[in-house]
């Protein structure tokens, strides 16, 4: 069926496709997954954190 057979195309792209660092896009290295050192982990948990108490700021 049509559908099933894209559905695997999918599998396979995300198979092939190699995970990024969102932080500074270089490939992802374990055990830091999905980023590339604990450098840039612990700036997007930061990063997060901040957005977080930001909002926390604003709604109240
Ligand atoms: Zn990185």
């Amino acid at each position: 069926m049509e559908v099933k057979k894209t559905f695997n195309n999918n599998v396979i792209q995300l198979k092939k496709k190699k995970p990024k660092c969102p932080n500074c896009t270089k490939p992802s290295k374990e055990p830091f997954v999905p980023f590339c050192s604990k450098n840039c982990a612990n700036r997007d948990l930061i990063k997060w954190l901040s957005d977080e108490n930001y909002i926390n700021v604003k709604t109240d």
